[in-house]
């Protein structure tokens, strides 16, 4: 009652929080979504659940999406029906998940996600929904479809579309703060961010990608809650940090995470070694090669990202090594592991991506050995279209000798004739045959490390 009084006095906006308040709808003519646009399978699941007399309608990121003119990821449909009725009605649907049902509808090779309006909180954050720092644990319960607008996190994802009527149902101002650009939390932020700490990376994420600005009220409280991430379990976070990083503006993404300081202590390859004049400008260029491929379409591996990321510890720690006089290989398997170690202390990278990461690594100081037959063994290599693109980024970067990088890049194209002179002609004078009775006596050596790999 006195939040209410005083919300009114500083002129805050009130926003609705009755389980049975009105939307505004706006017609056709009032927003610029072509149905067209709406996948088939969304489309038709929406008809037939109407058809079965249950309110339906698509929701969240696709809705804003299409207001934004952007092409959405996936189509999500919210309902009146609950998972066993939105099931009877599908011959090719499965429910699944535990804590909160939903379920899978299937058309031809298409999937969409249909789930019933739930409730944010059926009573206040207590002891027995939240864990003791406020983080909800459980939000298992069904709601009306303005409860489901209010437990969303952003204004701009709480908008529905009904694709029969055409007509986009607002409950907490969306369209509005859409069309002013901007990023406005549902509720109190700090409850908000409290329930969910990963609301703040979604606020960094969705605010750098769709261009929106994170609304003051929004912000305010991340920076004295961040240390709240601490608490997320590990798989979740990275989830979100991937993300983020293959959001396709990750280079604005992580600008507004350093802003927002949420990037310290989280990920220390978004910390320290952005910052690194050695490192840094390879880290961003990166998460730039990163942002070209996604808008050109093209495929992107995040091992590739992270190892990029990581690199500039795994670089820190080999000079340690080498400078204590360590062999470069057995100096670069304990740096690699340093750095993964020192990583896993904060956000763990699942261990599904060492492989190609420390692959990546290790195949890097063979880029600068060209003579003998180690650039044929290392051409060979099935990653090495990968680790070459690591390595032209770091000479590009000042990482590593652009000259090298040319010659690579020469090299590939070269005939064999070519390629013979190269080994030769790429040296020159006395250091040459240096070099090549090093190459020959390499050769006759047992093999490192390296070389063991590839075969
Ligand atoms: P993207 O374009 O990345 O898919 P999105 O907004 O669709 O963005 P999803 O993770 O697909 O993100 O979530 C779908 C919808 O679920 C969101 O639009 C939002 O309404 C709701 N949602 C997602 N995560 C949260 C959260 N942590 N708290 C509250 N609501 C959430
Ligand atoms: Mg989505």
């Amino acid at each position: 009652m006195i939040k209410k009084y005083i919300d009114k006095l500083f002129g805050r906006r009130e926003r609705v929080t009755h389980k049975d308040a009105r939307p505004t709808v706006y017609g056709k003519d009032k927003h610029n979504i072509q149905r067209e646009l709406i996948s088939r399978c969304a489309r038709r699941t929406c008809e037939d659940l109407q058809r079965a007399g249950h309110a339906t309608f698509v929701v969240g990121g696709a809705v804003r999406d299409l207001l934004l003119g952007r092409r959405p990821k996936d189509f999500d449909v919210a309902t009146s029906a609950t998972p066993d009725e939105v099931r009877a009605l599908f011959r090719r649907s499965r429910i699944i998940g535990r804590r909160f049902q939903i379920v899978h509808v299937m058309c031809g090779a298409e999937t969409v996600e249909v789930s019933t309006f739930r409730a944010h909180f059926t009573r206040e954050p207590n002891e027995e929904n939240t864990d003791e720092h406020g983080r909800m644990l459980s939000d298992n319960v069904f709601g009306t479809q303005a409860e489901d607008a209010m437990r969303r996190d952003f204004t701009v994802n709480a908008l529905f579309y009904d694709p029969v009527k055409e007509e986009v149902w607002d409950y907490v101002h969306g369209l509005k703060d859409l069309k002013a650009k901007k990023l406005v939390m549902i509720g109190d932020p700090a409850t908000r961010y409290r329930e969910d700490p990963v609301r703040m990376l979604r606020a960094a994420r969705l605010g750098a990608k769709l261009g929106l600005e994170i609304d003051a009220k929004t912000k305010e409280p991340i920076r004295e809650m961040r240390h709240l991430l601490e608490n997320v379990p590990q798989a979740r976070l990275f989830e979100e940090i991937l993300k983020l990083l293959l959001s396709g503006n990750a280079v604005e993404c992580v600008r507004v995470l350093r802003e927002l300081n949420l990037h310290h202590g989280l990920l220390p390859l978004l910390d320290t070694s952005l910052d690194d004049p050695e490192t840094g400008p390879f880290a961003m260029a990166a998460l730039r090669a990163t942002d070209e491929r996604l808008a050109a379409d093209k495929p992107v591996s995040p091992a590739f990202l992270l190892a990029a990321l990581l690199w500039g510890r795994v670089e820190k720690s080999l000079k340690k090594y080498e400078e204590r006089g360590e062999p470069a290989v057995p100096a670069l398997h304990s740096a690699m592991h340093e750095a993964l170690d020192a990583q896993r202390d904060s956000l763990a990278i699942p261990r599904r991506f060492d492989a190609t990461m420390k692959e990546l690594w290790l195949m890097q100081p063979r880029f600068l050995q060209r003579g003998g037959q180690r650039p044929y063994r290392l051409l060979e290599h099935p990653r090495f279209r990968a680790a070459y693109d690591f390595f032209a980024l770091r000479a590009a970067s000042a990482n590593a000798p652009q000259e090298a990088a040319k010659w690579w890049e020469r090299f590939q194209e070269a005939s064999a004739d070519e390629r013979e002179e190269m080994l030769v002609s790429g040296e020159s004078g006395p250091k040459k045959k240096r070099r090549r009775r090093r190459g020959k006596r390499r050769e006759d050596a047992p093999p490192t490390p390296h070389d063991e790999g590839q075969s």
